[in-house]
């Protein structure tokens, strides 16, 4: 019969972290996950300082639009109230917003995704690929002990809220971990540890991330 001809091979570039633009400029972008009460706020705030890193929080972008009187705002405090997922319309326009106001390239995702949705819009909308996720793994006892004793004011740190939130973070959020995980992309840290300690752990990965960027 016929010679077999071999198909030619067509590389085609699998779009990769490095190659993130927002309104003009190249952005690094890390997803901070973890349950509610693990650090992630606390830690972020460690980031920032030593590494230059601009922290966006989803759960506190979306606080400030309630208090902007924003039309969206009740129905946002009600999702909030009830532990629920706000759509993702409206997380993802209030980060890119805030990306986009923000002159710095390097941003601290906090808090979202927090569900397939969420991370599947996300992709779609910005286009953004993280480089990678900071996990804080913690258990709900302790997170739990956290978020009683933190005593900041929020409506929805209340035991009643505070379940709902475990419940849908390991129905909705952990798929988020384990997709990432299965691409190679999770650096789980152990964030039952005190907090200095827990930094210790967060530096050693940003260092190695930064001196991978220099090279
Ligand atoms: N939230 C949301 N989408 C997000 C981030 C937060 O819907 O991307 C809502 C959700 O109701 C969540 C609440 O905001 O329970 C508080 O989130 P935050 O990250 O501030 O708190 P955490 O649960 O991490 O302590
Ligand atoms: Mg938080």
């Amino acid at each position: 019969m016929g010679t077999v001809v071999d198909a030619p091979v067509v590389q085609i570039e699998e779009k990769d972290a490095s190659q993130n633009v927002l309104g003009g400029k190249k952005v690094t972008v890390v997803f901070v996950l973890g349950g509610p009460g693990s650090g992630k706020g606390t830690q972020c705030t460690n980031i920032v300082e030593h590494f230059g890193f601009t922290h966006l929080s989803a759960g506190d972008l979306l606080r400030a639009e309630i208090r902007s009187g924003s039309e969206n705002g009740n129905m946002i405090q009600n999702m909030i109230k009830e532990g629920k997922i706000v759509p993702s319309e409206v997380t993802i326009k209030l980060l890119e917003r805030a990306m986009l106001e923000n002159e710095n390239d390097k941003f601290l995702i906090d808090g979202f995704p927090r569900n397939e949705e969420n991370r599947a819009a996300f992709e779609k909308v910005t286009k953004i690929i993280p480089e990678f996720i900071l996990f804080f793994d913690c258990s709900e006892e302790e997170m739990e002990r956290r978020l009683l004793g933190r005593n900041q004011g929020r409506e929805d740190d209340n035991i009643e809220t505070i379940r709902k939130r475990f419940r849908v973070f390991v129905e909705s959020s952990l798929p988020v971990v384990e997709y990432y995980n299965s691409l190679g992309k999770v650096k789980k840290i152990d964030a039952a540890k005190p907090i200095p300690e827990v930094f210790e752990d967060v530096k050693v990965i940003f260092s190695t991330f930064n001196a991978k960027k220099d090279l």
